[in-house]
């Protein structure tokens, strides 16, 4: 009776859980009070209902779920996501007719003249399988302009109000890295390739400031609904000032980290920090975005040794060392952090060099250093993140993406990419996200990815170099935990134990003790923010 009486008064508890704290890759908890949007205490059901009381309500039971903390992604570019919601997305249509009644759908509700964007259309799953034509799409409307980009990118299908604005007749020649198809006699089809549509997406008028918000908005309810909490976003600097205003109304459900691009001048940047402050662990200055050099898809990524299938190219750094070095000493001397993309060898060695030289300079052990990417690291480089305390800010998916071209590319050197195990290994923090809209923002395949190292559909068997495997709750740990460190900001958030943010998703399933593909199919039924319910929202 005496405990009773002494019991804190809390403002939520749940309890008959399976709570995965993140502090460590297997530990876990039956129960969690949160008072004020924080955890106050973790632990065994009874000793939470011993130690706490609510004010008012029923604690929530949570019928042996699985509870996480809420994701946080470490590198992503929401506004290039968020503007792609306003494309239709015509992917997976199995017919003709599918997509076209989609297109119809779509002019019904915009004014004449206006743009009718989509993409993922494939023809490949249509029965015919045969490429559309601009025929097609001017019986639903010759007064808007229709543009439609197939699944791969690299052909377009367009309206024929859409070749006259980009002037392609029977007499126009193909554009140099581009391709019109014709039909017999010569006439546009309506079917572009590469170069000869790139030229669309810069005719395509911007987003208002309050389209943008609005985007943004919504592009937050789908994160929420994917048990995303926390972003480190790589977006423009007037998508901050979205964030910053969207706090206003309520509407900042997730909490943002932001890169800022290498700026024209650091007196700039911190004007505009004075004009629209951060807001305390909702709008937070991340790091200093730079670029070392391109991607391994392209063949721009710099390698120590020359592409496997390009034996003349190590690919493009984007510096020499000496002006990378003169960059990283300003960002650091003006007091931001540092986030260097980083992908092929050859340039997580000259990042690593760039480090190594300012530490000797001006030790800091407080710097928390990142590489973005660090998708190919020669085995003799990784124990220096450790040594340095970089942070391995990585993708999952695009292992699982690019696993059927990278041996092209690289060869032998794919034991030591995306090798989140040696890193992992080595003592070092992962930081783990998707780089959305390059991949899918739905946390479980990056989840998926880590543990079976095999695309969506199972390939290859037994995983590709399965030794690079991680364990699920590494793999959640690096969603979470490991990208709160990334930025700073784990002493507050990444995990669920006492002092940190009530920030967490209860799970349909219990992944933990099913076949990692079930993964894929796993919904998150609750996503909380702050102790508040941010999915479902109920509806008035
Ligand atoms: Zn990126």
């Amino acid at each position: 009776m005496l405990s009773c009486q002494q019991s804190v008064e809390v403002d939520q508890i749940f309890y008959n859980g399976k709570i995965f704290t993140a502090r460590t890759a297997d530990e876990f908890v039956e129960a969690m009070a949160i008072t004020d949007g924080r955890i106050v205490a973790v632990g065994s059901n009874e000793a939470i209902k011993r130690r706490f009381r609510l004010s008012a309500g029923e604690p929530i039971d949570l019928q042996g779920r699985l509870v996480l903390p809420g994701f946080h992604d470490a590198h992503l570019h929401f506004w290039g996501g968020a503007k792609i919601q306003r494309e239709l997305d015509l992917g997976g249509l199995r017919s003709l007719e599918a997509v076209l009644e989609k297109v119809r759908e779509a002019v019904k509700k915009a004014r004449p003249g206006e743009w009718i964007i989509g993409r993922g259309w494939d023809h490949e799953l249509w029965p015919q399988k045969r490429l559309p034509n601009r025929k097609m799409l001017d019986a639903i409307s010759r007064d808007h302009l229709i543009y439609l980009k197939r699944v791969d990118g690299h052909a377009a299908w367009v309206n024929s109000p859409v070749l006259r604005v980009l002037r392609y007749t029977r007499h126009t020649p193909d554009p140099p890295g581009g391709k019109i198809q014709r039909d017999r006699y010569g006439r546009p089809t309506g079917i572009l390739f590469d170069k000869a549509f790139s030229l669309l997406d810069r005719l395509i008028p911007e987003p208002t400031y309050s389209e943008k918000k609005t985007l943004i908005r919504q592009a937050i309810q789908r994160a929420n609904q994917l048990g995303i909490t926390s972003i480190t976003d790589n977006s423009s600097d007037e998508i901050y000032r979205v964030y910053a205003d969207l706090y206003q109304t309520g509407d900042l459900t997730l909490r943002v980290h932001f890169f800022f691009y290498y700026p024209a001048s650091f007196d700039t940047l911190k004007q505009l920090l004075q004009q629209v402050p951060p807001i305390a662990e909702f709008l937070r200055v991340g790091p200093i975005k730079m670029f070392a050099d391109g991607s391994l898809g392209s063949r721009s990524a710099y390698l120590l040794q020359p592409y496997q299938d390009d034996p003349g190219n190590t690919g493009l750094p984007q510096h020499p060392f000496q002006e990378l070095l003169e960059r990283v000493r300003a960002v650091d001397e003006a007091g931001f952090q540092v986030g260097i993309h980083a992908i092929g060898d050859g340039a997580v060695r000259e990042v690593l060099d760039v480090f190594a030289a300012l530490a000797a300079e001006r030790p800091d052990p407080t710097r928390r250093w990142r590489i973005e990417h660090a998708q190919v690291v020669d085995s003799i480089d990784f124990a220096r993140f450790q040594q340095l305390g970089v942070i391995a800010s990585m993708q999952p998916s695009h292992c699982i993406t690019d696993l059927h071209w990278a041996e092209d590319r690289i060869g032998q050197r794919a034991r030591y990419a995306y090798a989140w195990r040696t890193f992992l290994n080595q003592q070092v923090i992962l930081a783990f996200g998707t780089d959305w809209p390059v991949e899918p923002l739905n946390p479980m395949i990056g989840l998926y990815a880590s543990v079976t190292r095999q695309d969506t559909l199972g390939f290859p068997e037994g995983g590709w170099f399965p030794q690079q495997r991680i364990r699920l709750g590494e793999a959640i740990r690096a969603y979470t935990y490991g990208s709160a460190y990334g930025v700073g900001a784990e002493g507050w958030s990444g995990t669920l134990q006492p002092g940190r943010v009530a920030d967490f998703v209860i799970l349909d399933r219990d992944i933990f003790n099913l076949p990692p593909q079930q993964i894929l199919q796993t919904r998150i039924l609750e996503t909380y923010v702050n102790g508040q319910k941010v999915y479902p929202v109920d509806r008035p």
